[in-house]
């Protein structure tokens, strides 16, 4: 078991350990694949464009009708070209000039279209071209949008409504996705009254990070199938692991009893069962003791800090990061942005700030909020991101530039 270990440790830890897990896949409807991950290359089946159409409202110019224009002679209308027209009608029309709407396919004979604002139509069926148009113009040439049989949608890819717009269009009608992982979850603590039965009595607080765990890892797509709080003895913990080992689920995260104290039973009760245990502790801040682990038949363990902030940031952070691995999707990498106030930091320790960007007229500037602590939640209202600074930088001073993580890492998903 590691101990004490760097940011950049325990994040190479998790990827050697997740990168072997694999979860199942499924093939969906389109539209049931949004929000989730692709497992399999999505292939257009039709280019796109998948002819030539037109790009305007206008009319299109053979050779000869280009050069009549070119002196200044109206052209003769030959016929009219329609969206949904096929290509043999476009190709069965003759002449110097075919009147041609938007999406119509383009005779094979066409040099270039003039839109209709740069021409004038005449009584006698002909039209004055005003403004001469460049070879090719207007023309949306077959394929020059996306190529037949070309591999448009990568695996690893977190699906959205606007991949959908371009999958479509191109013949994609159903995608193999990943299952959703299937997760546990669990808070302990004798002190917690559920949100649902308090209020608390003396000496009590409500369980908050059972429900933000709940949120956050739905979120992340996942199906929470265990969700549970456990008293704090050894044999309740050991119970609850039973319990997920039976269910067989990807990835399990507890809160709390993870630290130093006379009732911190997590780690006492993986190695009651026989779990791997990675590591415990990173040098970081908030949310040093977290645990990482690996249950006797494989599923990923996270015990997290019970101070809610501690586990806002673990879950945020290395849980996301397990989830993503395992999924192959794109590694975030962070936004730089400067500083609008001083940090100060001991140098040592990683450290992960509750912080607002705010865009302002020379750009965007990312402030760290007042209240830090990591019982403190009133900033996880204000924020909208995380500051991190690795172990190996000290004090920040407004103006220099620091990494930035939204709160919701989809958020960045499509920025690499
Ligand atoms: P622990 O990690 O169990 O030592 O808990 C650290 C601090 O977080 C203590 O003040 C706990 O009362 C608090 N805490 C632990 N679990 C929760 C929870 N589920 N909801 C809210 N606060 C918690
Ligand atoms: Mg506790």
């Amino acid at each position: 078991m590691l101990q004490f270990i760097s940011m950049a440790q325990a994040f190479g830890e998790i990827e050697k350990h997740a990168s072997r897990q694999s979860l199942p896949t499924v093939l969906v409807p389109l539209e049931e694949a949004v929000g989730r991950v692709l497992a399999e290359p999505a292939v257009a089946t039709l280019s796109i464009p998948p002819f030539d159409n037109s790009a305007r409202d206008g009319v299109v110019l053979s050779a000869s009708g280009l050069s009549a224009a070119t002196r200044g002679s109206p052209v003769s209308l030959a016929g009219e070209l329609r969206a949904g027209d096929s290509l043999e009608v476009a190709n069965g029309i003759e002449g110097d000039a075919v009147r041609i709407m938007t999406g119509a396919p383009v005779p094979l004979w066409a040099e270039s279209i003039v839109m209709i604002e740069d021409l004038t139509l005449n009584a006698d069926g002909t039209a004055t071209i005003n403004r001469l148009p460049e070879s090719g113009a207007w023309i949306r040439p077959k394929g020059s949008d996306i190529a037949e049989m070309s591999v448009i949608l990568k695996p690893g890819r977190q699906i959205i409504p606007e991949h959908v717009q371009a999958l479509a269009s191109s013949g994609v009608v159903e995608a193999v996705i990943n299952v959703k992982p299937r997760v546990g979850i669990c808070s302990t603590g004798e002190e917690l009254v559920d949100v649902k039965l308090g209020p608390p009595g003396s000496g009590q607080i409500y369980d908050s990070n059972r429900p933000f765990m709940t949120a956050m890892m739905r979120s992340f797509g996942c199906d929470v199938v265990v969700n549970e709080h456990v008293g704090d003895t050894l044999d309740e913990m050991v119970g609850f692991l039973n319990r997920v080992m039976e269910t067989s689920l990807d990835l399990v995260v507890s809160s709390g009893a993870v630290s130093m104290g006379s009732y911190d039973f997590v780690k006492p009760a993986l190695e009651a069962v026989g779990a791997d245990i990675v590591f415990h502790k990173v040098t970081q801040k908030p949310g040093k003791p977290l645990l990482f682990a690996i249950l006797p038949n494989g599923t990923l363990y996270f015990g997290l800090p019970g101070n809610p902030v501690s586990t806002v940031v673990n879950c945020r952070f290395y849980v996301h990061y397990a989830l993503s691995v395992m999924q192959h999707e794109p590694l975030e990498t962070p936004i730089r942005f400067r500083l609008e106030n001083d940090i100060e930091k001991p140098q040592g320790l990683a450290v992960f700030l509750k912080a607002r960007c705010i865009r302002g007229e020379g750009g965007a500037l990312v402030r760290a909020l007042e209240g830090q602590e990591s019982f403190q939640t009133m900033p996880l209202l204000e924020m909208n991101g995380w500051i991190v600074l690795s172990e190996h930088v000290g004090s920040m001073q407004a103006g220099e530039l620091v990494n930035f993580y939204p709160s919701n890492p989809r958020g960045l998903s499509d920025i690499f």
